[in-house]
């Protein structure tokens, strides 16, 4: 396995590229835009579900699941998000194939199995469930409705990322339905809290929560929220977002509901989702030119002890020791691993838990066995220490949170030094070219002055931050009175 990977410095998104696929994460496919999640990035990603998918019931959501295939009259329902999705549906029009009588050996679509009506591949979920709703909603009774999908969709992207934008990605939609439009919106900001809380104290991402301009807004929400992180290049990445959609789905599918007062009234609704997406903002929030950080709550592999050893009796004596501290530390829920594999000398084991972003490597050699001690390494600083075998459960637990602890705070202090207030335009561009991250100004609150910011300088309009104080102003570009200062960057 080569380890050195490309310095951030030199090329953050060499760098980030190399990572992914050296730290065993994700590969490309035979499928342009499609990846391959392999073992170890697919144990991220169980992880991140258990916890949000605990989240979610603890907020009272069930699980539910529906069609991958969206007849294409549904998805034209609701003009809006058909509109919006339009450009990037991969449609089915077939099913089936047949021997290519021109060309022995090579199949073509067999011209007689054409589909009645043709298949949009899911890019979102709101038409085909919203069809579902109608008939499950009758009565206030039936509301709240509040279902999650656990999910792969589809959307027919041009330039593609591992795991930050892929042409298939895996995500959770949750699809709720209420009696008032009241409720729909605090369900739609329950659940951007509940990511904010998701990314801060599992993923130790800091986020800024806000809504979205009108140009970035969710292809048929009447209001979109949001948590937008902050790269170590400097750029923003929107990592989950939750939807207000007023009642343009109950709308178009005529989902109606029989009210206490025994009036018919349209239903209320919200979307949000999560996606692979999370793992890129996990990678590229706290990764160096190591290889993979990772915070310990997310991190598959929390503790790994490496043997020093030379010949079996050797190796049994340190077996002897670490199978104490190791039960002990799985009892408390630690994830640990023991490697004792004889094909690989230590120094190559070392530099592969560093590679992968395991928080804390315990070594323990002839040495150790005469003094009763451990060397302890923590990733993130890559600071280590000698500590007694007796009082390793205890060190180890404790490293654990202060790992976990200084990722999020080293993070914050990041973004800090990287959000910048400025008044002209001129501070403006300087604070994009010159500093990167968010800069915070004023706008006129409308669109062709977002457009021509982006034309200008390719930041574009993050979020309107939800703490947002009132404050007169004036807009950076056009001079126009403004009453609040929104957040822009150039962003994934
Ligand atoms: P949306 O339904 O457009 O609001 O998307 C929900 C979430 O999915 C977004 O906040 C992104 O984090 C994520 N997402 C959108 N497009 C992609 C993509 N092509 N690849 C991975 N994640 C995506």
């Amino acid at each position: 396995m080569s380890k050195n990977l490309t310095k951030r410095e030199v090329d953050y998104s060499k760098w980030y590229n190399e990572l992914v696929v050296k730290a065993d994460l994700a590969e490309n496919s035979a499928v342009r835009g499609c990846m391959v999640i392999k073992p170890y990035g697919y144990a991220i990603w169980e992880k991140m579900q258990a916890e949000l998918d605990r989240m979610f019931k603890e907020t009272g959501h069930e699980n539910a699941y529906f069609p991958l295939f969206v007849p294409k009259s549904l998805f034209e329902a609701e003009e809006k998000n058909a509109e919006g999705f339009a450009k990037e549906c991969a449609v089915v029009t077939h099913y089936r194939l047949q021997n290519d009588p021109d060309k022995p050996g090579k199949l073509r679509v067999d011209p007689t199995a054409k589909l009645e009506e043709e298949l949009v591949v899911r890019p979102t979920s709101e038409a085909i469930i919203w069809n579902t709703y109608k008939g499950w909603i009758q009565s206030y009774r039936d509301l709240p409705l509040l279902i999650n999908q656990w999910a792969n969709v589809v959307r027919w992207e041009m330039r593609t990322r591992l795991f930050l934008r892929t042409a298939e990605f895996l995500w959770q939609e949750g699809h709720t339905a209420h009696a008032t439009k009241k409720e729909a919106i605090s369900e739609a900001m329950l659940m951007q809290k509940v990511y904010a809380e998701f990314a801060e104290n599992f993923m130790a991402m800091p986020v800024i929560k806000g809504s979205k301009s009108e140009s970035e807004r969710f292809a048929g929400a009447d209001e979109t929220y949001t948590i937008e992180a902050l790269m170590q290049d400097g750029k923003a990445l929107q990592a989950g977002t939750s939807h207000f959609l007023g009642q343009n789905f109950a709308k178009a599918f005529d989902v109606k509901y029989t009210s206490k007062e025994g009036k018919q009234e349209y239903v209320w609704a919200t979307s949000w989702g999560v996606s692979t997406r999370l793992i890129g903002g996990l990678i590229m929030t706290h990764s160096d030119d190591l290889g993979l950080v990772l915070p310990p709550k997310l991190a598959p592999i929390q503790v790994v002890i490496v043997p020093i050893y030379k010949g079996e009796e050797q190796l049994e004596a340190i077996s002897e020791k670490v199978d104490v501290f190791v039960k002990e530390l799985r009892k408390r829920g630690v994830s640990v691993k023991f490697d004792a594999r004889d094909t690989f000398r230590p120094g190559a084991k070392f530099a592969e838990y560093e590679l992968k972003g395991v928080p804390i490597r315990i070594a323990i050699g002839k040495r150790d066995l005469e003094n009763n001690t451990v060397e302890v390494a923590r990733r993130d600083t890559l600071e280590k220490q000698i500590v007694s075998q007796g009082n390793v459960v205890d060190v180890v637990s404790n490293l654990l949170d202060e790992i976990q602890e200084n990722l999020f705070s080293k993070a914050k202090k990041y973004r800090e030094e990287h959000t910048t207030v400025v008044n002209t335009f001129e501070e403006f561009k300087n604070a994009i070219d010159n500093v990167g991250g968010f800069v915070s100004a004023h706008w006129d609150g409308t669109t062709e002055t977002e457009d021509k910011i982006k034309e200008l300088t390719k930041a574009t309009i993050r979020c309107i931050p939800l703490n947002n104080k009132f404050e007169e102003g004036t807009c950076v570009l056009t001079g126009e009175k403004s009453s609040q200062r929104v957040l822009f960057a150039k962003a994934y």
